[in-house]
């Protein structure tokens, strides 16, 4: 029998306003359990929950922090294998995959547990005499935690943890199709012993919940990873009250393959970064730009690969691809690959949808050659394991192609140039780039986060999540 899973608002498990059903993608028949979805006054509790315990844990010891935080990272880690199971069954990412993000959330709770103790100041000196200046970081506030089902326990932990550590009380809204991800972290989290009201979960809709969040002026901020139209539509009302924002949205990755390049690496990232995870990676590369004097045996030496892939059951031994995520965004793929060809592209390798032994949303790594750059499906993002690949006569063609694009999320680079890649380092437009490796995969502990329509406020992750997750104040003394 299917579990209840409760919202936890004001230090209390509760019953929403009605449940959704969890679906498993590999196997439709898999019901993983039942969430509680809240409405809008539950959201409207919880964010005055929040308010309420704000005073106290903003002037909290950091050595409580500190302790709670790395709690909560030994815990996840210590269920990490029984967690990624869940996550892949419910998100469909292959069980290591599943395993490794839980890990990552983990790992990520115990740094930001070191970063409670770290959080400096600077003293610096006056233009005027006898006078001292200090600056400080202080926290913001209620924090509105929005995330997106790809990453679902990942990216709610690296919002969540430094939110925590740097005295911010916290109303997290889970995406629609992971909540089990979501509930079972809240739990760890819960159970580590975080004062009523510091944290909340909120399951439910984002017009619900969601809206309710961006336009509550006690929300002082809000960090929301998802889609370019929901994350620009969040703007624009959250921004009309003044609340901080970091919105980390779309991607159109490219990932040049100079003539130069090991073919087997080149490969590999292609593989790695366009296909694993489903492609459904806001760093994944859709693009791949390739060089005249490589391009044949690239795009041979790719296919031959992707015909060895096995699509199947994210929990089963051996899969290497697991189901689209749902109905709406597998048909959205489907869509995108039509548009593809219909604009000249060529179907190089799969295009269709699979059948399993369970009924799931399996589709073929899709490989489309031929495209140009000007295609919509080389400008739009389409989030699933679909690449394109664009042929382009030299190094300069390659990078300005690159850059010819609304987003500038991670950008990568295979040759053994130091020269090109140097060059690459600093041409790219995009946050994040790299040289022989692919653009999806990201260490936890360094920034995250992109430029142009991928990314707005500051950087995720590491030592640079303070600039979001604090204040600075200037303070004046004359002793
Ligand atoms: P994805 O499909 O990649 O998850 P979305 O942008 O649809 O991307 O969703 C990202 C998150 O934003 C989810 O938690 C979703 O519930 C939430 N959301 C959707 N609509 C709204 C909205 N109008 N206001 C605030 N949050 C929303």
């Amino acid at each position: 029998m299917a579990d209840l899973h409760r919202n936890y608002v004001a230090g209390e498990w509760l019953a929403g306003s009605d449940l959704s059903k969890n679906i498993n993608p590999s196997d439709l028949g898999d019901v993983i359990g039942e969430y509680a979805r809240a409405d809008r006054a539950q959201a409207d509790n919880a964010i005055g929950a929040a308010r309420a315990a704000f005073p106290a844990w903003s002037t909290s010891g950091i050595q409580d922090r500190a302790n709670m935080l790395d709690a909560v990272g030994n815990a996840i880690l210590a269920r990490k294998d029984e967690l990624g199971r869940l996550l892949s069954r419910e998100e469909g990412k292959t069980l290591p995959e599943g395993i490794g993000e839980v890990a990552r959330a983990g790992q990520i709770f115990k740094f930001f547990g070191g970063e409670a103790l770290r959080l400096a100041g600077e003293k610096i000196p006056s233009v005027r005499l006898g006078v001292e200046v200090e600056v400080t970081r202080e926290p913001v506030g209620v924090i509105g935690i929005i995330t997106p089902w790809n990453f679902p326990i990942a990216i709610p932990a690296w919002k969540i943890a430094p939110a925590l550590c740097y005295g911010n009380c916290v109303v997290f809204k889970p995406a629609e199709l992971v909540p089990g991800s979501a509930w079972a972290l809240a739990d760890v989290i819960v159970k580590a012993g975080f004062p009523p009201g510091v944290f909340n979960l909120v399951m439910g809709r984002g017009s619900v919940v969601g809206e309710a969040m961006t336009a509550d002026k006690r929300v002082d901020a809000i960090s929301f990873t998802g889609s370019v139209a929901t994350g620009r539509a969040l703007a624009t009302k959250a921004i009309a009250r003044m609340a901080k924002l970091q919105l980390e949205m779309g991607g159109k990755n490219p990932m040049v393959v100079l003539d130069d390049a090991d073919l087997a690496i080149a490969v590999s990232c292609a593989v790695n970064g366009a296909y694993f995870s489903t492609g459904q990676r806001c760093t994944a590369s859709s693009r791949l730009i390739v060089t005249a004097g490589i391009h044949d045996r690239f795009v041979a030496a790719l296919t031959e690969r992707l015909g060895k892939l096995k699509v199947d059951d994210a929990l089963a031994p051996g899969t290497d691809i697991g189901p689209v995520v749902d109905e709406s965004q597998l048909k959205q793929d489907l869509d995108y690959i039509g548009i593809g060809k219909g604009e000249g592209a060529t179907l190089a390798y799969g295009g269709e949808v699979l059948e399993r032994p369970k009924r799931g949303h399996y589709l073929a790594p899709t490989l489309l050659t031929g495209a140009t750059n000007a295609m919509r499906s080389s400008r739009e993002e389409i989030f699933g394991p679909v690449a394109s690949v664009i042929r382009v006569k030299d190094y300069e063609e390659a990078v300005a192609v690159a850059n010819d694009t609304d987003f500038g999320l991670s950008a990568g680079i295979v040759t053994t140039s130091l020269k090109h890649a140097s060059h690459f380092k600093r041409a790219s437009q995009a946050g994040m780039v790299m040289v022989n490796l692919p653009t999806a995969g990201v260490d936890y502990h360094v920034p995250f986060g992109g430029r142009k329509g991928s990314s707005y406020g500051p950087r995720e992750q590491g030592r640079y999540a303070q600039e979001f997750f604090t204040v600075v104040k200037t303070a004046y003394t004359l002793p």
